[in-house]
């Protein structure tokens, strides 16, 4: 039996404490918060969307490049693991569009609950309101923690303390300072998953949401990535999933000062010549008519007036008198609205963190520290971050799995 702490009741720490303990290991887990497990609380809008039931090639393919990391997890502990263990656990789960798998009862908190109760089952010591300050380090070897000004021994410690988006949940980032004190190298975090700022005001259109739209990012003039679903303009920024899954790439260019910016197609199930038509159509059906009154045919009220403003026309323009040009410009507009990006929102705002521990310096097939004997990590911590859609989550869940799964091998 080894005796093991953990920092960061997580769903990665708590994961690890719950297979170790189940193996017969004595664990602590340290929890800086008087409570466990917030992020999983209000994940998925609160509806707690903990896995996805793509195939495993497909899962990969929704990572960072460094995705080849959790081949291992991802092979000890999938998507149908997870699910079984919470049923387990008496929580069932629901499938939804985009295989995103969902706490069945609509609420993260039940998944939050039946892992406090799965610890208490367990007899797994959980200690609250205990944040880890230093790693016990001797001789390239992890000896325990120190909490609250106290040192704890230990066989082997997990360092799981997430990345440093939605701080007011407990991941402040304080685990990238515990691990490069004892020489981890941290590729440089940035919030991720995150709305986008534009030089544009948008106050007029925040309750506006828009679905089955196009959404491409360019950088420096190039097309680089290109979505497709659905968009919000809420607290005034560039938001919903669509531009979430943008901000993946479009954050680091915007950070290291590129062009940067979002091209939206609003009527992407017509080409060109089809929208022409249309446009064509309706500018006769409505020749009595203004501009206002023809765009409400293509467009939300809300965003009819934004958008009039946004190729500086009126929207008292009578149709009859629209020329060619004009036409043109609104098919463009509707075909390739431009948003030009100044900014991303900050740490408070993002759900997940990119960067984090170098994948470089933790085995893969263990999770355990290339250069500190003793010593794991499991979840956000590690450089290693998806799309939405349940990848995360599980990202969390497999890498806690392992890294007990190891620990429980290792002959010392
Ligand atoms: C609003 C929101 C919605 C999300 N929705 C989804 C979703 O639906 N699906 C999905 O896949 N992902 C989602 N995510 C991302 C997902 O929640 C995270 O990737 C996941 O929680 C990471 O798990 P973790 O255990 O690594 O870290 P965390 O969940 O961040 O847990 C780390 C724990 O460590 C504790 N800690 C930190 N430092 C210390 C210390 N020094 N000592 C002791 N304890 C410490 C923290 O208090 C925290 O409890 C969402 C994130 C947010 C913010």
């Amino acid at each position: 039996m080894k005796n093991v702490i953990v920092i960061g009741a997580g769903p990665a720490g708590l994961m690890a404490s719950i297979k170790l303990a189940e193996m017969g290991h004595k664990v602590t887990v340290f929890e800086s918060m008087p409570k466990i497990a917030r992020k999983l609380g209000i994940s998925g809008k609160g509806r707690g969307n903990i896995t996805n039931s793509c195939s495993y090639e497909e899962f990969l393919k929704h990572f960072n490049n460094n995705g080849r990391f959790l081949k291992t997890a991802f092979r000890c502990f999938f998507n149908t693991d997870l699910i079984n263990f919470f049923r387990n656990e008496g929580i069932t789960t629901t499938e939804e569009r985009g295989g995103r798998i969902f706490i069945g009862s609509g609420r993260a908190t039940d998944a939050v609950n039946a892992l406090h109760k799965a610890l208490l089952k367990r007899k797994i010591n959980l200690m609250v309101n205990s944040p880890v300050s230093e790693l016990l380090i001797d001789n390239r070897t992890c000896l325990g923690v120190s909490s609250n000004g106290r040192q704890h021994r230990s066989d082997a410690v997990i360092l799981a303390t997430g990345g440093k988006s939605y701080p007011a949940t407990g991941s402040t980032g304080q685990g990238y300072e515990l691990a490069k004190a004892c020489g981890h190298s941290i590729v440089t975090p940035l919030p991720s998953l995150v709305a986008l700022k534009c030089d544009t005001d948008l106050s007029s259109i925040q309750s506006v949401s828009l679905k089955n739209i196009s959404a491409e990012l360019r950088v420096e003039n190039k097309k680089v990535s290109a979505k497709f679903g659905e968009l919000n303009f809420t607290d005034g920024n560039l938001g919903g999933p669509i531009i979430l899954s943008l901000s993946r790439e479009a954050v680091p260019a915007i950070n290291s000062g590129k062009n940067c910016a979002i091209i939206l197609d609003l009527k992407p199930a017509l080409d060109s010549e089809k929208l022409d038509a249309r446009i064509l159509r309706d500018i006769e059906i409505k020749k009595h008519e203004n501009l206002l009154s023809l765009m409400r045919g293509f467009l939300p009220i809300d965003l009819c007036y934004f958008f009039i403003n946004k190729l500086s026309l009126s929207y008292k323009l009578k149709v009859s008198d629209l020329t060619k040009n004009v036409r043109m410009l609104i098919k463009s507009g509707l075909k390739e609205l431009k948003f030009n990006l100044v900014d991303y929102c900050k740490w408070e705002n993002a759900i997940v963190t990119s960067g984090g521990v170098s994948t470089k310096e933790i085995v893969a097939t263990t999770m355990e520290s290339k250069l500190i004997k003793n010593l794991y990590f499991c979840g956000e911590i590690i450089d290693i971050d998806a799309d939405t859609g349940g990848f995360n989550l599980q990202a969390a869940f497999s890498t806690g799995y392992l890294a007990a799964l190891s620990l429980n091998s290792k002959v010392d």
